[in-house]
């Protein structure tokens, strides 16, 4: 590829760091200018309506620029490097200067690695900005944009033309309306992370922190809990009985209380007075100075906050559209579609917390916490392919994973098929069709050392995304779209995204599949599996 020369300035300064992001990274044609075919000539250079004015607000927000563009043209003889330099100094003259221009001359048939979807060009622009993909958020107009910033571990904003395609629209987790829209929701999100009381207060005492609901709930919450934990000396954990395994793995937790709240699990018990007495007396003890409750949009934090209140707790902060009254001293509130891990942040940093300048906001698992993987694994670099999910219109269909298996491992992948001790019929059957079978052999922290090593996995939008992503190993996402794409995709890991995102059980939030055939996952192909792999781990496949 192409690298423009280095105008890269110098690193951030310590202690002033952006919580999210370091740079943007903009295609160039049809997203900063207007899209003319293999264009070769300075004068046809039409930028995108308030492209200039837009891309100084980056600036002036300390953000770095560049451009990251397919112009396979080059390949084709259509223009020479000269003119397309020269297409690229109008560029410059018209938007201002950006700190790097990365180019992919080549054509599909070529099979680079730099090409749009392929992540090559995302992470070269990330090298020669100083920093790295996961600090990086793309802007382009078509899949091909999005798919390659995924595919690096970077956040991907899809601004749509006349020419996007219907179903990279449906795939994309983030969609703007145009660039100067796409701009302004960058930097929102950027500010909503910081606390808008200045650098890091005064330390409270005894924070408590509540994150109900599944162990995937618990893990995103990981980052806005570290926040809360570097301005507390001591943090209390109340989760449920379905999160409490995941709970025991994050860092910068001191105590949990395990409590199940009727009012946030999706088969509750009935409300026992007694149990509401017992779990005020517990929450009173904690002697806590504040409370910052985590939620998911479509869950109240409001009858805890009562309870709360009831304890003693004298400062509460929670996300509320509903109306809180006295209950909350912090009612906060975000717009739909931020991932969840930034959304529970962006709470924190309302409360008054920031993640410290030396942690980044990506899921971490506390090592000390996880089991060493069993010898007979084998070397890392094995695929693990988890089918199953607690709701089965997020799991994989076991006829396709088996069918997933058998590629993968034709492929000359190792697999490792994982799953609950309740889904060993599943994981028995799709192992036989290539693989190792560890269904019921895991609990939750033997999964995550056994994910760990991996060089992939390929999974639903279950928990063991999740804690691919606090390994930071890439994830091939089965992904439902039951629940939206860019609140629980997997966070700041490389991912590409299978299954067909407009399906009919987009958004229903179902917890077993409303459409006969599960047709949003039953499409998939195995052999976008193994290309998956390709772009995510190489094409040697992690495996060998
Ligand atoms: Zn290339």
């Amino acid at each position: 590829m192409y690298a423009g020369a280095g105008r890269a300035g110098s690193g951030p300064v310590e202690g002033t760091r952006p919580v999210l992001y370091d740079a943007v990274l903009l295609d160039r044609d049809g997203t900063l200018i207007e899209d003319v075919p293999y264009n070769g000539d300075p004068e046809k250079v039409r930028p995108v309506p308030g492209a200039r004015a837009a891309l100084d607000r980056l600036r002036a927000a300390g953000l770095r620029l560049a451009v990251v563009t397919n112009q396979s043209g080059l390949a084709r003889g259509y223009f020479s490097e000269e003119q397309m330099r020269a297409v690229h100094a109008r560029i410059e003259e018209l938007l201002g200067r950006f700190d790097a221009w990365l180019v992919c001359p080549h054509d599909d048939a070529d099979g680079c690695d730099c090409r749009k979807p392929a992540p090559g060009l995302v992470h070269a622009a990330a090298r020669q900005l100083g920093t790295s993909a996961s600090r990086c958020v793309l802007v382009g107009d078509i899949g091909r944009d999005v798919a390659a910033a995924m595919a690096a571990g970077a956040a991907g904003v899809l601004v749509p033309t006349p020419v996007t395609r219907p179903e990279e629209i449906a795939a994309a987790g983030w969609l703007a309306g145009d660039l100067p829209a796409a701009v302004d929701e960058i930097l929102r999100r950027q500010q909503a992370v910081h606390p808008a009381s200045g650098p890091a207060g005064q330390r409270v005492g005894t924070a408590l922190v509540v994150r109900s609901d599944s162990a995937g709930d618990v893990l995103v919450t990981g980052p806005a809990i570290r926040a809360v934990a570097a301005g507390a000396q001591r943090v209390v954990l109340l989760c449920g009985p379905r999160g409490r395994a995941a709970a025991d793995l994050l860092p910068g937790v001191d105590e949990i209380i395990e409590h199940p709240l009727p009012w946030i699990d999706p088969a509750p018990e009935s409300v026992d007075a007694d149990a509401m007495r017992t779990l005020t007396t517990r929450l009173a003890a904690v002697g806590a100075d504040e409370a910052v409750v985590f939620t998911s949009f479509h869950q109240s934090a409001l009858p805890l906050a009562l309870l709360l209140r009831m304890a003693g707790i004298r400062r509460i902060a929670a996300i509320s559209d509903d109306y809180p009254g006295s209950l909350l001293d912090v009612r906060h509130r975000v717009p739909a579609g931020v991932p969840e891990p930034e959304r529970a942040l962006s709470l924190a940093a309302a409360a008054g917390h920031r993640l410290p300048v030396d942690d980044e906001p990506v899921l971490r698992l506390r090592q000390d916490a996880l089991p060493y993987r069993p010898a007979d694994l084998g070397a890392p670099g094995y695929v693990v392919l988890h089918p199953g999910s607690a709701a089965s219109s997020r799991a994989c269909p076991p006829e396709l994973a088996a069918r997933i298996a058998g590629s993968l491992t034709a492929a000359g992948h190792r697999v490792l098929v994982t799953g609950g001790p309740d889904e060993r019929a599943v994981t028995a059957r799709v192992a036989a069709a290539g693989g190792t079978d560890l269904g019921g052999r895991t609990d939750l922290p033997g999964l995550a050392a056994i994910v760990a090593d991996a060089g992939a996995v390929v999974v639903g939008n279950t928990g063991p995304a999740h804690l691919a992503a606090a390994a930071g190993v890439p994830v091939v996402s089965l992904f439902a779209p039951t629940v939206p794409f860019g609140q629980w995709g997997p966070y700041r890991v490389p991912t590409v995204r299978l299954g067909d995102a407009g399906a009919p059980c987009r958004d229903t939030r179902a917890a077993s599949c409303p459409v006969p055939g599960h047709p949003c996952l039953s499409g998939v192909d195995p052999a976008e599996v193994v290309e998956a792999l390709r772009v995510l781990v190489g094409s040697g496949g992690g495996g060998r």
